[in-house]
């Protein structure tokens, strides 16, 4: 007799769910149990883009998509292919859930909360009959017939067909023919050390999204105020952005701020978060250009006070700080602006610099760089190059997009092409 097919999920979060509810939506006969460890599944999902969940991003082309991820955007455009953007909202308005697309491009529920997401995953979770079980840490997993297994180390025969695996349980051991990996990008539920005990390497991990901590004059007393686009970069590095950049309490922040930690992830941890950053906080980092927007609007501002008659548009508190900043005091009037006083003032709104002491976690979003190391996983499956049978999904791989939905979308692509490919029986010779 035909023994139950068993695939194991673990982790409950956004690309857990989105795996699960394929494999069992392929192969209704399998039995599909998501195992996670904490008390919530989808923890993550709720407290998603400031409790509404930035679900995806309205970019439907795979290789402009791809342009949004520092880690994974060469891996990632036969999988957007397959199961990209416009897939996602399809997935969702197929199960009563409408999304809307903001200026900025960033897709939310209709209702601009995000238990609507997390209630239409649970949903189809058990319409399609997904077991879950919380509060059930994976804390090891074993290829049936390998020797070891589990955190110990077991390199399974990249050749062997798939045998098995047995996941051991705070409370014993189960059998499953399948495993996808879905533990996300952090250390605390070990999601990592059991890839590297099946055989793969992880790739150093470090915080992506983060703001900077600055401790500077020129920006005390501004928290709140924000351009809506800067172009912000570190000197010595190709590291350049643009965005709207946000004063806060701590330093910088804002979209800007937190694309360019993304792409120097690995270049801003390695330096110990202590660095240079400097601000065009028109957006225009060419001195000359500056020099001719102020004195294009200079000429009608003759006999006006600099403080009092900005002609870049800057916000009023930010302008004022950066002729204090240039040292021309402040009752100066235009006509009488020094050149010396000029340049400097040119120099301080092209090309601000503050030193930067340290990194926080962005409350908005947070992600981690580094993971399962891309080239040890096939991505026309998602399934492990090392060991048969196994597949990841979502931030446990080496993969991390910026700011703007597009964490989810990997979690949603990666999700549904691991479920779909760990459903597939194959039949035995
Ligand atoms: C505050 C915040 C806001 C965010 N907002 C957005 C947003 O609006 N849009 C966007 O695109 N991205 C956003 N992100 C990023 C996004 O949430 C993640 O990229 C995404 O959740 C990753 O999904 P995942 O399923 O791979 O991992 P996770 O959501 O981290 O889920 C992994 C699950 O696995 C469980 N687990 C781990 N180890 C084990 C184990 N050994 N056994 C059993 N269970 C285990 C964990 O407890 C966890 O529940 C945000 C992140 C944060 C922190």
């Amino acid at each position: 007799m035909n023994e139950t097919f068993k695939i194991a999920v673990i982790g409950g979060g956004a690309a857990g769910f989105f795996a699960a509810v394929r494999a069992a939506e392929v192969n209704p006969a399998a039995r599909v149990v998501i195992f996670e460890a904490t008390a919530h599944v989808l923890a993550k999902v709720r407290i998603s883009g400031g409790g509404r969940c930035n679900t995806t991003h309205a970019c439907f082309e795979a290789r402009e998509l791809v342009k949004r991820y520092p880690r994974g955007s060469r891996e990632l455009i036969g999988p957007f292919n397959r199961f990209g953007p416009r897939d996602t909202v399809a997935w969702f308005a197929a199960r009563g859930v409408e999304l809307k697309t903001e200026a900025d491009g960033r897709m939310f529920p209709v209702t601009d909360d995000s238990s609507t997401i997390v209630d239409c995953l649970r949903r189809a979770a058990s319409s399609a009959a997904v077991e879950v079980r919380v509060r059930t840490p994976v804390e090891a997993v074993e290829v049936e017939g390998g020797e070891a297994g589990g955190m110990s180390g077991v390199k399974p025969d990249p050749q062997g067909a798939s045998g098995g695996f047995r996941l051991v349980l705070r409370d014993g051991v189960e059998r499953f023919d399948r495993v996808i990996l879905a533990a996300g990008g952090g250390k605390a539920g070990g999601g990592h050390a059991l890839a590297e005990g099946l055989g793969h390497t992880i790739e150093t991990l470090a915080p992506s999204l983060f703001t900077f901590q600055i401790e500077d004059a020129v920006l005390r007393g501004l928290e709140g105020l924000a351009v809506p686009e800067a172009e912000v970069s570190v000197p010595g590095t190709k590291l350049k952005e643009r965005g709207p950049v946000l004063v806060t309490h701590w330093g910088l922040s804002g979209p800007g701020i937190l694309r360019l930690s993304a792409w120097g992830a690995r270049e801003l941890a390695a330096c110990d978060y202590q660095f240079t950053v400097r601000v065009a906080w028109t957006g225009e980092a060419n001195e000359e250009k500056v020099r001719a927007a102020i004195a294009a609007g200079r000429e009608s501002l003759a006999r006006k006070q600099l403080t009092t008659a900005n002609p870049l548009g800057l916000p009023g508190r930010l302008w004022d700080r950066l002729v204090e900043a240039a040292g021309v005091p402040a009752t100066t009037v235009w006509n009488a602006l020094p050149k010396k006083g000029l340049s400097a003032l040119v120099r301080a709104v092209a090309a601000s610099e503050f030193a930067v002491t340290g990194k926080s976690m962005n409350k908005e979003e947070f992600v981690t760089c580094g993971g399962v190391r891309l080239k040890e996983v096939n991505f026309k499956t998602m399934e492990s190059r090392r060991c048969p049978g196994l597949y990841f999904a979502g931030e446990v791989l080496d993969i991390d997009g910026i700011t703007g939905g597009f964490n989810f979308q990997n979690a949603w692509t990666t999700g549904w092409i691991a479920g779909s490919a760990a459903a597939e029986v194959i039949p035995a010779e």
